[in-house]
């Protein structure tokens, strides 16, 4: 993406065991599944998620996601997984596959947890 190469180079790219760091493997969303944080629009672009009850915008339950670190660097891989012998690191332990080896977000209704939740594939 243009957008990353740019803040790439003024970000003056940083090696990290001898790889480049970069914005999208990097430095920005973490990898894997996890509760609350920001939701990855990667193969989309953003989408309003309105509470489909009152129209409130949702916020991220959780994302299930098909890989729990970048199987290229590795570098949101745990630390307890890092003195596992490199053949054996899987970057997919929990065997979750969403879509084409993509994440799932499920949003949630701020306002009524009884509302319906809103979900997106990425
Ligand atoms: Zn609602």
């Amino acid at each position: 993406m243009a957008w990353e190469g740019v803040q790439e180079r003024r970000a003056g790219k940083e090696e990290l065991d001898d790889e480049w760091v970069t914005y999208h493997h990097d430095l920005s969303m973490p990898q894997g599944c996890r509760v609350g944080g920001f939701p990855s629009w990667y193969t989309t672009d953003p989408s309003p998620m309105n509470c489909e009850a009152c129209a409130a915008p949702t916020i991220l339950l959780i994302t299930v996601s098909s890989r729990e670190w970048d199987g290229r660097d590795g570098s949101w891989m745990p630390v307890e997984e890092g003195d596992t012998a490199e053949d054996l690191r899987d970057p997919c332990p929990t065997k979750f596959a969403v879509g084409r080896d993509g994440l799932l977000n499920v949003f949630a209704c701020p306002t009524d947890p009884g509302h319906p939740h809103r979900f997106s594939v990425q």
